[in-house]
């Protein structure tokens, strides 16, 4: 086991340097995926790097199979356009994923989980369609992926990265760029290239908790829904409390979350809750695998004992990456508030937009919602561009949940819509920033405000009169 103390050890050697790319992207979820799409599209060179074997980021490989926050949460205007759109319309073609607009709006619980006008309409994917069309994105566009490759450091000269350095099974090795886009959810690429970044609570640094997401089917969904009629209780609070009185339930928490996948009787379960987890502690993450393995078995058994329409069910797929919600964030010139979001503010450089309300549970109570009931003056968020410039390296750019906010502004900006809107204006960002070698904190937001809009994305949203 390695030794967490601060003993050191000089390490140098030559690394065998790359052919160079305009722009690398560091992370392929969310944010990567459209920042490596719209960079190559407008002809830059582009290298997205990815440290799993698939696209997708959490929606993939941690099984959060749930596209949120694109849409007004009473399901009636789209908010993220553009790349998002484009790839959630094609998968919904292909059979991929469901449109949200099918949505029956005059049923009280909606197919996917969800109670009506509680959360923001999301898009369920077939994890495995979504990852082979992403496959397909990149080829079509000309994007060089690399699987299986992690950003492992930056070689900083002059205030810009001049070189990211890799590891994959080839070894260590240079690629010189011209600019990054830091989409590692972690602000990995900041970090070692020694931007101000900060982690977790203010007051504590603790970090929300983490889930490993499982997916079950054979569930009989009428016998669940109904009984969510019945008892009017989409969480089951009131079961987990019986259940909990007779010494069954002992996790720590107390609400029952699921979503329903491409096809009926198939759940995405996001109910574990890990508590103190680092993920940017390898350790950490480790030991979180395997408490959160136990805890789906345990959660399943129990499931299928007391559950209405689970006896039957079977998992399909347990999460081979911990989903963590929360590590690093950004500390940039500009920070989104939370006065900002509750007083409703306009920003001359929004990119984008999001549909999603507060969600980000107490560290350590994590059924507890410490922003519910917050009066917002706006259902959605405007996605100000400065919020994605770190500092002081001048080439980087942190699209995704690293971004540059108050800890509890996280809540309605970390879903996997406005983090599409985000690295779609990142990718476009790194056009300007590349080829007119510039500072990402220069670049032309008016400029790239149009650019979005010519490629379909909404950076302007008001509901219609
Ligand atoms: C348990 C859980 C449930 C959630 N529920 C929902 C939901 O229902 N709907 C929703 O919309 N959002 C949900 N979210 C939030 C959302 O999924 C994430 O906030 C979003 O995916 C963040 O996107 P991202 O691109 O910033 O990062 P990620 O999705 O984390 O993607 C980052 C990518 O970078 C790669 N990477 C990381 N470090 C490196 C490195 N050093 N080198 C190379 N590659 C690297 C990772 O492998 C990953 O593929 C949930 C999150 C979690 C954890």
């Amino acid at each position: 086991m390695y030794n967490p103390e601060h003993e050191t050890k000089p390490y140098a050697r030559s690394l065998p340097v790359r052919a160079p790319y305009d722009v690398v992207v560091c992370g392929g979820g969310p944010s990567g995926i459209p920042a490596a799409l719209a960079a190559r599209r407008a002809g830059l060179s582009v290298l997205l790097v990815e440290a799993q074997g698939q696209l997708g980021g959490v929606t993939t490989s941690a099984g959060v199979s749930h596209l949120l926050g694109g849409r007004t949460s009473d399901n009636r205007h789209q908010l993220v356009g553009g790349i998002f759109q484009e790839i959630t319309e094609e998968l919904i073609r292909r059979g991929g994923a469901i449109d949200p607009r099918t949505i029956d709006a005059s049923g009280k619980y909606q197919p996917h989980g969800w109670f009506r006008g509680n959360l923001a309409v999301g898009v369920p994917v077939e994890p495995h369609l979504y990852a082979a069309l992403l496959d397909e994105k990149m080829l079509q566009a000309g994007v060089d992926v690399l699987f299986f490759t992690q950003f492992v450091d930056a070689v900083v000269e002059d205030g810009y990265v001049s070189h990211v350095v890799l590891f994959n099974k080839s070894g260590l090795f240079a690629v010189p760029t011209k600019a990054v886009v830091d989409a590692t959810g972690d602000a990995d690429v900041a970090a070692r290239s020694g931007c101000e970044v900060t982690k977790g609570r203010e007051a504590d640094g603790l970090m929300t908790p983490a889930t490993l997401i499982f997916h079950v089917d054979h569930v009989d969904q009428d016998a669940l829904a109904s009984e969510i009629y019945a008892k009017d209780s989409p969480r089951f609070r009131e079961l987990i409390q019986e259940l909990r009185e007779q010494g069954e339930w002992t996790f720590p928490y107390d609400i029952f979350i699921s979503v329903q996948l491409t096809h009926k009787g198939t759940l995405m379960i996001n109910t574990t809750r890990i508590t103190d987890v680092d993920g940017t502690d390898g350790l950490s993450i480790s030991q979180g695998m395997m408490r959160g393995r136990k805890e789906v078995h345990r959660l399943m058994a129990l499931m299928r004992r007391r559950f209405p329409g689970l006896r039957d069910a079977q998992i399909k797929m347990v999460a081979p990456v911990l989903g963590i919600r929360e590590t690093r964030r950004i500390v940039g010139d500009f920070v989104l508030t939370v006065q900002d979001l509750v007083h409703g503010r306009d920003f001359p450089d929004t990119i984008g937009y999001s549909g999603y309300g507060w969600d980000l549970p107490d560290p350590q109570r994590p059924s507890h919602q410490p922003m519910h009931g917050v009066e917002r003056k706006r259902p959605y968020t405007p996605i100000p561009y400065r919020m994605m410039v770190p500092k002081p390296v001048e080439n980087v750019i942190c699209p995704g949940r690293a971004i540059s906010v108050e800890r509890d502004v996280l809540g309605p900006l970390r879903e996997q819509a406005p983090c599409y809107a985000m690295g779609h204006a990142a990718g476009l960002a790194a056009v300007q920033a590349a080829r007119e070698h510039h500072a990402f904190k220069d670049v032309d937001t008016d400029a790239l405000r149009e650019a979005l809009l010519a490629e379909g994305a909404i950076v302007d949203f008001a509901v219609p009169a």
